[in-house]
């Protein structure tokens, strides 16, 4: 589903002495089909835009175009319950929106309340366990007798058997251990791979250099930067005004440059830098 934001502002409590400017005339362009990072300081608006997407949260100025569905400052929310049938949005920390005594009621709670036949929807339930790793004996468990990490897959199931279209993502895999969290986002990159469009928040540059193929920085409310991850990653001075991390691969491979190993540092992730090692030691065996 492709998104597009033109001159979009969004305000908190507008009309109050406590009104606060979240969004200050944002343009962008999501591509459909791209998995997209949306990343930039606490309080800079990235979770503001996720809900101005998914119409959670009415622009005050400017419009939104997602799919075939517009959105500006008269759009009511009937018309946009519609449009969240596409949408899957997985908020921070999801597992704490479980709710029911079993991981099956949760998960066909979604479907039912769209009307899809109990029966049905316990055989999608089925269907999307597995889709997150999860065993089917898991179907009668009580999500609190579950980790952290497969409560979340659970939370993502649930959102997930409803088959978005767009999947917005607000810091999916924060507060997990290092397995779960490979786990989660290659689930997600498979999901992207077939076709479904991602928005995803987060601070982790690891993931975000690994999967994203755009990158948007926000900075108080505006646009900082649109870029690949090429783009937004190889300005040092750049990253260090924004307050960003270097993602670990890069970081480590002009850690390398520095002492010397002849190395390309204009790479992105960890799959990159093994083959840049990889070439510079196929190139020592060819000269012996
Ligand atoms: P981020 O997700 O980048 O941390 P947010 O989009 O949550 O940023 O917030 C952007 C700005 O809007 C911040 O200044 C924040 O304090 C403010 N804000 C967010 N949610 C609310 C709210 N419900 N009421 C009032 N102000 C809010
Ligand atoms: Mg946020």
């Amino acid at each position: 589903m492709e998104i597009n934001f033109r001159n979009v502002s969004f305000s908190y409590q507008l009309n109050t002495p406590f009104s606060t400017a979240a969004l200050k005339d944002v343009s962008f362009d999501i591509p459909d089909g791209s998995f997209t990072s949306i990343v930039g300081h606490t309080g800079s608006g990235k979770s503001t835009v996720l809900q101005l997407i998914d119409g959670l949260l009415i622009p005050e100025k400017g419009h939104i175009q997602a799919g075939s569905f517009q959105m500006n400052s008269g759009s009511n929310a009937k018309h946009l319950k519609k449009f969240r049938k596409n949408v899957g949005f997985i908020f921070q920390f999801s597992e704490n929106q479980l709710f029911e005594e079993t991981v099956e009621k949760d998960l066909i709670f979604g479907p039912k309340n769209f009307g899809v036949e109990e029966k049905i929807a316990k055989e999608k339930a089925r269907k999307v366990l597995k889709i997150v790793n999860l065993p089917e004996s898991f179907l009668q468990k009580s999500p609190l007798d579950l980790s952290g990490g497969q409560r979340r897959r659970v939370a993502i199931a649930s959102i997930l058997i409803s088959d978005p279209q767009l999947l917005l993502l607000d810091e999916p895999v924060i507060g997990l251990d290092p397995g779960s969290k490979d786990e989660i986002m290659n689930l997600f990159s498979r999901l992207n791979q077939q076709g479904k469009t991602i928005v995803m928040v987060s601070h982790e540059m690891d993931d975000v250099a690994d999967y994203s193929d755009q990158i948007i920085v926000l900075n108080a409310g505006r646009i900082s930067k649109v870029g690949s991850p090429e783009e937004i990653f190889s300005d040092e001075s750049y990253l260090r005004k924004e307050k960003l991390r270097l993602p670990s691969a890069i970081d480590f491979a002009k850690q390398l440059k520095k002492v010397g190993f002849p190395i390309n540092v204009s790479i992105k992730n960890k799959r990159e830098l093994l083959r840049e090692i990889k070439k510079q030691f196929e190139i020592k065996k060819d000269k012996k």
